[in-house]
């Protein structure tokens, strides 16, 4: 892996990424790990080039969006797996919108994986590995003052805003948008900002045909070929090669 400029000082290293300072006190480097974990850390492997991946495929996505004026923390790409980011104050929670039943719905509703939902749905966890990021509701934000509700209601229309532009543009790549997580912070002036990562490590996507998945599911499930579908997921929505 690429050392940091001599300038950069590590402030946090999470399970998937790590994040520099680089002496701007308002943006960070987001450098993406290899590294990949499950079932809150209880599972844990590699996968070559994942990081570079979804580096890439964040950029691009978050790129698209920002089109779209959708404010995200992107400003640039430094390297295969870093990219330049606004230093957010993170909101502690992390939001997910499903367009079809999977994973953890599976058990909560009884239905079927891939059953459509009428309308997608938006869900709120609280972002706590100690307590396995449990489901929480406007009451619970508010009692534990995660977020005003004024940044709780401009997240939650970002949030389907986001869903309703991914979801046909992943559609006209052959590619179902199942579910995502997203996390939000705000700016020194109180402004919210998508964060984080859009990649197959927080989405899960299926090919539209044969439902194969394109995700972690497959390193979650043991499915094999990971590498190999996190490399076709990348090269249909962005129709290039990644920078290895
Ligand atoms: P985790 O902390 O869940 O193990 P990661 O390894 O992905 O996750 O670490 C990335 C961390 O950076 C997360 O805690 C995320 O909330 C935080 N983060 C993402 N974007 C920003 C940002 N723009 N400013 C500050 N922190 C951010
Ligand atoms: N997700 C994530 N990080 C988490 C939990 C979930 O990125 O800590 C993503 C996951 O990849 C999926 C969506 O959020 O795309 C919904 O996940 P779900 O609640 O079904 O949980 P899981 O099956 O991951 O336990």
């Amino acid at each position: 892996m690429e050392k940091p400029a001599l300038e950069w000082t590590s402030i946090y290293e999470g399970k998937a990424k790590i994040l520099f300072e680089t002496g701007d006190r308002d943006t960070l480097v987001q450098r993406f790990k290899n590294d990949a974990t499950a079932f809150n850390a209880l599972k844990k492997g590699s996968i070559p080039n994942k990081g570079a991946i979804n580096c890439q495929l964040s950029a691009h996505l978050f790129t698209l969006l920002e089109s779209q004026d959708i404010r995200t923390h992107f400003v640039d790409r430094l390297s295969p797996i870093d990219m330049k980011v606004r230093r957010l104050k993170m909101v502690g929670l992390e939001v997910v919108m499903r367009n079809r039943v999977a994973g953890s719905l599976v058990k909560r509703l009884g239905q079927p994986e891939g059953t459509p939902l009428a309308h997608p749905i938006l869900e709120w966890y609280y972002k706590r590995d100690d307590l396995g990021d449990p489901m929480v509701n406007r009451d619970h934000i508010d009692i534990l003052h995660l977020a005003t509700d004024d940044v709780i209601a401009t997240i939650e229309k970002m949030a389907r805003r986001i869903n309703g532009i991914l979801l046909p543009y992943f559609s006209g790549k052959g590619i179902l948008l199942v579910d995502m997580k997203f996390e939000f912070g705000t700016d020194d002036s109180g402004a919210v900002f998508l964060g984080d990562e859009i990649s197959g490590d927080t989405c899960r996507f299926w090919d539209a045909q044969t439902h194969d998945k394109m995700d972690k599911d497959r390193f979650r499930q043991d499915l094999g070929k990971i590498e190999e579908n996190y490399l076709a997921l990348f090269r249909r929505v962005t129709q290039h090669e990644p920078e290895l």
